[in-house]
């Protein structure tokens, strides 16, 4: 039996695809080497992310298509990953490829406990991963990561940043003190953040978390606008209230045009110190209805672990002091969400090739986007409709569109058009459907010309 050929192993490849980014494995440019040997397949897949959530699965599909070709006797899958990244300006900066921010409504739902672990989730992935806490009211990054050093000047006079368990970490303590009294505002907050993004030689990173001070004021919000931030993630605990405020820090984002990458349900369920499994006790599922109202992604649910609190203060984060417990797994299993959703922002950024300047589209007469390049297209409500690219409207292996078009009302309105990232639009319909993401090259093919 002769060898299979490079064409035919890339067209079995063809079949593996990528349920984060909806296409195959080969559309995305993953496959970056196929080598062929009496028999024996070996193929390298580069991911967009070392963090991929569907890597073993990526990994099996892989190797069974490409086993049940005719001439195959051996196949060697090799995974890795190149982190991708949105180019972000400025020379200090270069080597970072990701800046994300991690934020609260309010203070005591544990940002900076998830900071930490999702940083060393991220690191133990394989990831370069840096912190900069500018939690300005409470920089606690350095206790809970068991940092006493302060960063050293390279030869050209920047701060290097101190090392724990494998992170580089800066945190605005280093500068004030724990315990210094902080009543900065806005502009002086900004300035100091800048100043920490470029005068600290952070070197090559694949994320830079940047823990956030907990809120949604001036002091958040002009923050926000003084990092190139990639994404936010957003960290709420169950309770109603504080899901409330969480929705606030959504607008802020979106307000600044910041993609949200998701929220994090906190403190959901108790782990029991006697048989280590989860317990809940409050009402569950608040995260991750709140996300689904504003349209964003739910990354996970961590539970509330005694051991959590007992990690914060010995400066060892639990990821690293018991990595198979349940709050450990919950935090791999989000930070793993997070990458995830980076990687599809930051690749529809980075194909998006006009952008909407200003969104009509829940107006009557007639719906219109003015797009960035001058042209303004017009739009039929019910034609938006059809055309809804979601999972229940199109069948996402084929491509066959599933909306039943007698069932759609013939007065149906856009009633609301969210900034999905910096590529598209989710747009919400009267007939309660919203969960369809239009990319602007998707809108731009949709819309007349006016
Ligand atoms: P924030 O940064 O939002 O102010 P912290 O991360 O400092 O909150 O957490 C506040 C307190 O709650 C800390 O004592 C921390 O150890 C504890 N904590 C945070 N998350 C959990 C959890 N999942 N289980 C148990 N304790 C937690």
């Amino acid at each position: 039996m002769p060898d299979p050929t490079r064409d035919q192993i890339l067209a079995a490849l063809r079949g593996v695809k990528d349920p984060d980014l909806g296409r195959d494995i080969v559309a995305l440019d993953f496959v970056k080497e196929v080598k062929i040997c009496d028999g024996a397949v070996g193929v390298t897949i580069e991911l967009t992310t070392p963090a991929c959530p569907v890597k073993e699965e990526l990994k099996k599909q892989a190797e069974s298509l490409v086993k049940a070709l005719p001439g195959v006797k051996a196949v060697d899958i090799k995974m890795t990953a190149q982190t991708v990244g949105r180019k972000i300006e400025g020379e200090l900066l270069k080597g970072v490829k990701n800046i994300v921010a991690i934020a609260s409504g309010k203070g005591g739902v544990g940002k900076s406990t998830a900071t930490v672990n999702l940083a060393l989730s991220l690191a133990r992935s394989g990831a370069k991963v840096g912190i900069l806490d500018a939690d300005i009211y409470g920089p606690s990054i350095p206790g809970m990561l068991g940092i006493t050093d302060k960063p050293f000047a390279d030869e050209q006079g920047r701060a290097i940043p101190p090392t724990a368990f494998g992170i580089k970490a800066m945190s605005v303590g280093m500068l004030v003190g724990e315990d210094a009294p902080t009543i900065w505002r806005g502009p002086i907050a900004s300035r100091i953040l800048q100043q920490f993004l470029s005068a600290v030689n952070w070197g090559d990173l694949d994320y830079l978390l940047l823990d956030l001070p907990p809120g949604t004021g001036d002091v958040q919000l002009t923050l926000t606008q003084s990092a190139p931030l990639n994404g936010a993630v957003i960290v709420t605990t169950p309770q109603d209230v504080a899901l409330r405020i969480a929705k606030k820090g959504l607008k802020m984002f979106l307000q600044v045009n910041v993609p949200v990458l998701g929220i994090i349900e906190n403190m959901s369920g108790f782990v029991c110190p006697n048989c280590n499994t989860v317990h809940n006790i409050f009402r569950k599922g608040g995260g991750e209805r709140s996300a689904r109202e504003m349209g964003v992604p739910f990354l996970g649910v961590i539970p509330l672990d005694p051991r959590m609190v007992e990690a914060g203060d010995l400066g060892t984060p639990l990821v690293a002091l018991d990595p198979t417990s349940p709050g450990a797994k919950a935090f791999e299993l989000v930070a793993k969400n997070i990458a995830a959703q980076l990687s599809i922002t930051n690749l529809n950024e980075k194909n998006v090739k006009v952008r909407a300047k200003e969104v009509h589209l829940t107006d009557q007469t007639p719906p219109k986007i003015v797009w960035d390049d001058g042209a303004v297209q017009s739009y039929d409500h019910r034609a938006l409709r059809m055309a809804c690219p979601c999972a229940s409207c199109v069948n996402e292996m084929t491509g066959e569109k599933m909306v039943n078009e007698k069932a759609v009302p013939a007065d149906i309105m856009v009633v609301e058009a969210r900034p999905v990232g910096r590529y598209g639009l989710n747009l919400v319909f009267s007939d309660g459907h919203g969960s369809g993401i239009y990319t602007f090259d998707r809108l731009r093919e949709l819309g007349k010309k006016i």
